[in-house]
């Protein structure tokens, strides 16, 4: 087997966060000889926390100027590690982080890369990346000939790497990355706004219906918002909208202030990863239902009985008004039942 380079940039404490573990698991499942290497402001307590993987050497590439996301630093450290480790698989997370950089620096290597690999195992001798094509309708696995090779490994695909902790040796690289960047500082929602979620255990996919006129003639948007808003803080779910919801939202029509074009699932949207998934007021048509791909139990409330989700698409739909039901559910939720 070839040998394989980890890389990884750690927290602002310097541990690991769970992608660089899966991704870490993903390396050692191959087989090769492993390096790892860290990028960060801190990186010996990440080298230390994985520090009994079995990895023959950590590199590390360290400094206030590795400790924010910024495409000259972390490309350079990200070339400075390939090259002192001289690997011919380079295994990486694909974090915002590393999506952003990775494909210049295998440029830079004369290498090839490939983005939101699934998996990455040995087939008939040679490591094979299976990867999926067309918004995710087919599945490839697929190997080649040149070196370095880098992949970036979707999160949620592999069990994270859980070993001994110890005292790693790392050896330093130096990396000279001059730029005339400087992070002033991070502007972000409160985490409590935060409405996309890629861990919860469910994704919760608000329709246009919700934004329509119901039974009694009016439209009920500000009702629709504190439902879904409650429904969400309560289950700690995670949001996605039909593209018909999110483009209202586009144009002003403020539905759900938390609702952008980062929240659509979809054909033309994201492709997320949750064990459950429950539809509302969202007719289920071919291109939305597409992002569902890698939801595993799939549930929906339509008023039509005879939406896109009645054929084949959901695992139980229930036939009902979203409204009736999302104010029964947030009641059992917060215990006012
Ligand atoms: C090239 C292309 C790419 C596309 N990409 C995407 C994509 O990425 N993502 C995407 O979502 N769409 C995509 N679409 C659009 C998609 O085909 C649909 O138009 C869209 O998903 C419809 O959104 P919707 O189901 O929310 O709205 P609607 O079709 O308007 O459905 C609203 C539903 O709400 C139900 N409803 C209303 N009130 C209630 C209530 N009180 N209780 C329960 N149910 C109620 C209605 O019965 C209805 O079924 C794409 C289309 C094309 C052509």
């Amino acid at each position: 087997m070839e040998t394989i380079l980890l890389l990884a940039t750690t927290e602002s404490d310097g541990t690991l966060a769970k992608p660089a573990l899966e991704a870490l698991a993903a390396a050692l499942a191959l087989g090769g000889e492993l390096t790892v290497g860290l990028v960060g402001g801190l990186v010996q307590p990440g080298a230390d926390q994985i520090a009994g993987c079995g990895a023959a050497r950590f590199l590390g590439v360290v400094g206030d100027a590795f400790l924010q996301s910024r495409y000259a630093t972390d490309a350079a450290a990200a070339e400075a590690l390939c090259r002192a480790a001289g690997a011919a698989i380079v295994i990486a997370p694909a974090t915002s982080r590393w999506s952003r950089v990775l494909p210049g620096v295998s440029y830079r290597l004369g290498g090839r890369v490939d983005t939101h690999s699934t998996n990455l195992a040995m087939q008939d001798g040679m490591p094979a990346v299976t990867r999926w094509f067309y918004r995710q309708r087919m599945e490839a696995v697929l190997t080649r000939s040149q070196r370095p090779w880098i992949v970036l490994l979707d999160g949620g695909c592999t069990e994270p790497w859980n070993g001994a902790v110890g005292t790693a040796l790392l050896e330093l690289v130096e990396v000279d990355a001059p730029t005339r960047t400087s992070v002033t500082g991070v502007q972000s929602p409160k985490s409590d706004e935060q409405t996309i979620r890629p861990d919860a255990k469910l994704l919760f996919v608000a329709g246009a219906g919700w934004t329509k006129k119901q039974s009694d003639g009016t439209v009920h948007a500000p009702e629709a918002e504190s439902l879904i808003l409650g429904f969400l803080q309560a289950a700690q779910a995670s949001l996605g909208g039909s593209k018909s919801l999110v483009d209202l939202s586009g144009e002003g029509e403020a539905v759900l202030r938390c609702m952008t074009h980062l929240n659509q699932i979809g054909q033309t949207g994201a492709t997320p990863r949750h064990p459950k998934g429950l539809s509302t007021c969202c007719h289920g048509e071919e291109p939305h239902v597409v992002g569902w791909r890698f939801v595993n139990q799939r549930r929906a409330i339509n008023l039509d009985a005879n939406c896109g989700w009645a054929r084949g698409k959901a695992d139980v739909l229930y036939v009902a008004d979203a409204f009736e039901v999302m104010r029964h559910v947030n009641r059992l939720l917060l215990g006012t039942v």
